[in-house]
């Protein structure tokens, strides 16, 4: 971050909000990328482009009182963030998870913004969610919550103003129960106002399998540009939610081995490749941790937290695909140690600042999430083109406009950063390329 201008709107950032770590770190990525665009467009500095594009345009913070199954009453905090809407209504999930704070929802809400951009779909960025944990509690008691839930934040969304999604924490289960309560309280059934819906009522084909597929079809188009593809790696990839477990699925059917995954107690490794049916089965239908995986697959391994890290299994491939900084520089160079070829993220920023500069020194291939994990949401918005024609497509259909998107945000990406001189630097090409679809829409659209 070489341009004062630049550095200056950062200092604001830091001063104006204190404590959001996250925030901070996920703006200083897209800021550090743009000396060169700022170089070269003086009106952004005259119209405070920066400026108003790192305060988001609205921020709804509000009380969730709901009665657990003892009868007590708790009173969790919810949140949703419409950082830009530019070039469309906000778009993105909503994140259930003890850790969630407002840090946490702009740094997810920011990232968003150049995420959405990328598609190309006209969907401006958001994010919301709440510091309730799912985790051990029962469907009566999740279906409260999202009620309560959705009894403030109906007043702020639509499908022309705002369109939720899941995330972290957020699944099928509670956007079923989330889109009823919507449903109930505006009268009227308004298909488009959530994504991530059941298949048969509003829901597209191929949305759960989205953002894992999506990823491994961008990181397929980087291996080409070195002549490899998936056949015959050696895979790992971190978490065992949505994401991870059609990472792997997307992995394993293009000739990939995938040998380790985890939660947020620890990992397996199963040197078999993981059994995909039994992974969805511990996950998806029993909700259970991966130490039922373990007790149920011969010749697999458990591992705690403690006794190790992920990431160092040797692998040629990494999808870190569980959550924020949970790959540090000292995961990075056991990675690069042990050989791995090229990294992309599944979750949004999971490698720490450090582990990609530690990648980018060595030549590993490095694809950031706002663009490898940017087919959940694509697939979100083709879920919302369903919705307003009234049109149901076929899950072949929708993979293949996935496929092509994935490829034109790769292709992009990898274009704008050769345009500048940094070829086959994703960082930059992504940052520059979804900042400037963003910033075009704002500068045309004046002051606001
Ligand atoms: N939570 C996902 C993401 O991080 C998907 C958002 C959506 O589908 O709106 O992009």
């Amino acid at each position: 971050m070489k341009s004062a201008y630049v550095k200056s709107v950062y200092d604001t950032v830091v001063q104006r909000n204190p404590g959001e770590n996250e925030f901070h770190q996920a703006v200083h990525e897209v800021l550090d990328s743009l000396d060169p665009v700022i170089a070269a467009h003086p009106e952004f500095e005259k119209t405070a482009l920066l400026e108003r594009l790192i305060e988001p345009e609205r921020q709804i913070i509000f009380r969730v009182p709901w009665v657990d199954d003892s009868g007590k009453v708790q009173v969790n905090r919810g949140y949703r963030v419409q950082f830009n809407s530019a070039l469309g209504p906000y778009k993105g999930g909503l994140r259930f998870h003890p850790s969630v704070n407002r840090g946490i929802i702009k740094f997810l809400g920011f990232e968003q913004i150049f995420k959405n951009a990328l598609t190309g779909l006209g969907i401006g960025g958001g994010k919301g969610g709440s510091d309730f944990d799912p985790h051990g509690k029962s469907d009566n008691e999740v279906m409260r919550f999202c009620q309560a839930f959705m009894s403030e934040l109906h007043n702020h969304i639509g499908e022309y103003t705002d369109v939720p999604a899941g995330d972290i924490g957020v699944g099928g289960r509670e956007i079923g129960y989330l889109f009823g309560m919507y449903r109930r309280l505006e009268g009227r059934y308004e298909a488009g106002v959530l994504t991530g819906k059941g298949v048969g009522w509003g829901g597209s084909k191929g949305r759960t399998e989205a953002t894992g597929y999506g990823l491994v079809m961008f990181t397929q188009r980087m291996l080409e540009q070195i002549g490899q593809g998936f056949e015959g790696q050696r895979v790992v990839v971190s978490g065992s939610g949505n994401v991870a477990i059609y990472a792997i699925e997307k992995a394993q059917e293009l000739g990939a081995k995938v040998v380790a995954c985890s939660d947020s107690s620890g990992f397996i490794v199963d040197e078999a490749g993981i059994d995909l049916e039994l992974l969805k089965q511990v996950k998806e239908v029993q909700r259970e941790r991966l130490t039922a995986y373990a007790a149920a697959r011969p010749g697999s391994v458990y591992r705690t937290r403690d006794e190790g890290s992920i990431w160092d299994v040797p692998c040629s491939i990494a999808l870190p695909s569980a959550t924020q900084n949970e790959l540090s520089l000292e995961n990075a160079e056991s990675l690069i140690k042990n050989g791995v070829v090229a990294v992309a993220e599944g979750a949004n920023m999971p490698c720490e600042p450090e582990a990609i500069e530690a990648f980018e020194r060595a030549d590993v291939l490095f694809g950031p999430g706002k663009a490898a994990n940017a087919g959940g949401v694509a697939t979100s918005a083709l879920e919302m083109e369903q919705n307003a024609s009234r049109e149901q497509w076929s899950f072949m259909h929708t993979t293949s406009r996935l496929e092509k998107i994935m490829h034109d945000i790769h292709d992009d990406c990898y274009e704008t950063a050769a345009q500048y001189g940094r070829s086959g630097d994703y960082v930059f090409g992504a940052n520059v390329a979804g900042f400037m679809k963003v910033s075009k829409a704002m500068i045309a659209q004046g002051v606001i």
